[in-house]
């Protein structure tokens, strides 16, 4: 349910702050009722807060800051598809979300004012799917395929059900985290399919973990849908090993795999949200073997420009000096030699 907008606008700029209503006139702002009772608005430090609340750093551009930070318009070959990998594409029926991250790689795009795929254009869309036989999974994104009706949802699945070389449907959604309501029976059962349907749930702190929230989570899996998570790591909300640990395992705890941990994309105005990738690296490293591999996702970085996305995690293995195997470092920092004797060694 949406917070009703004069309230909302309260809430988002209590003090008529003008840096903020010039952020609010810029970028999209929605809350709903689940993430205001999941935070502390009175809070400027608040984890939850912060992903959702307007604040004046959006204002500020840095040189190295992108329109499109990931490079999706020079991989679309036609609207609403991002073909950058062989054997899967985005389909990207909707720009709109149930709320608005600060931080969003797609902030340029999303909103209450943008466009969804016309029928024709989901057509197009479908069709060029039907003919790229390759495309073995599908991963619906947006905006946020889970604000659909059950209706139109049920309509894409159809079409992708009946796409033999189609084997795994995939969808990314803060909807369970942001409105857990609207994943009613019967959204669940459009989702229905023999294909294997995993839904990638987008969380940042364990705070969002609401008991509505876990309630939500627990019909996907009653349905025979695996869940994993995405992450992003942001300066504030989550760069802090605690806030991370407590994060993987509320999500692994309620049957959720992390999946990945995305380092924050170049999105104009989110400067304030990013860290240097060397301090995303020291968290992992103090992450691993400390907590359960199960709960560990791989830390992300979508490498400007379209070239996708590549694991940026802290190395734990390198050659030795002296050419004869490796030099290993435990998750307690010591390091060992791991040999590969000459034959005349032996
Ligand atoms: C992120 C992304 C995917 C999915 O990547 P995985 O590593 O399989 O999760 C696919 N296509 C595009 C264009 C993407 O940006
Ligand atoms: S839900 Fe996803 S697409 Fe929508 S604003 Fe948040 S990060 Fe962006």
């Amino acid at each position: 349910m949406q917070v009703k907008n004069r309230q909302k606008q309260d809430i988002a700029n209590p003090q008529n702050d003008p840096a903020i209503a010039a952020v609010m006139d810029r970028y999209a702002v929605s809350l709903t009722d689940t993430v205001l009772a999941a935070m502390d608005p009175q809070n400027p430090q608040d984890p939850v807060a912060r992903q959702y609340l307007p604040a004046a750093a959006e204002l500020v551009n840095t040189p190295e800051e992108l329109d499109d930070p990931i490079g999706d318009e020079a991989h679309s070959p036609v609207k609403g598809i991002v073909h950058r990998y062989p054997d899967r594409v985005l389909l990207k029926p909707v720009h709109v979300c149930a709320v608005y991250c600060r931080f969003c790689f797609r902030r340029e795009k999303v909103g209450p004012g943008s466009e969804a795929l016309s029928a024709e254009e989901l057509a197009t869309a479908l069709d060029y799917i039907r003919n790229a036989p390759n495309v073995w999974e599908v991963i619906l994104t947006g905006g946020d395929p889970f604000v659909l009706s059950p209706r139109r949802l049920a309509e894409i699945m159809a079409a992708l059900n009946a796409i033999p070389h189609v084997e795994v449907i995939r969808f990314h959604t803060r909807v369970p985290i942001a409105a857990p309501d609207r994943v009613t029976a019967e959204m669940i059962a459009a989702l229905a399919s023999d294909k294997a349907v995993y839904v990638v749930v987008h969380a940042n702190h364990a705070q969002e973990l609401t008991a509505a929230v876990k309630e939500c989570l627990r019909r996907f899996v009653a349905a025979g849908m695996p869940l994993l998570s995405q992450s992003t790591l942001l300066r504030g909300v989550n760069d802090n090993p605690q806030a991370l640990e407590n994060l993987f395992r509320a999500l692994t705890a309620i049957k959720v795999k992390p999946y990945y941990l995305h380092h924050p994309d170049l999105a104009p105005g989110t400067s304030h949200f990013r860290l240097p990738i060397a301090e995303g690296q020291a968290l992992l490293r103090s992450l691993q073997g400390r907590v359960s591999g199960i709960a560990l996702p791989r830390y992300m970085l979508d490498i400007p420009g379209g070239h996708g996305k590549v694991p940026v995690e802290p190395r734990w293995i390198e050659p030795a000096v002296d050419g004869n195997g490796y030099k290993l470092r435990d998750y307690r920092g010591g390091t060992h030699t791991y040999e590969i004797k000459k034959p005349k060694d032996v």
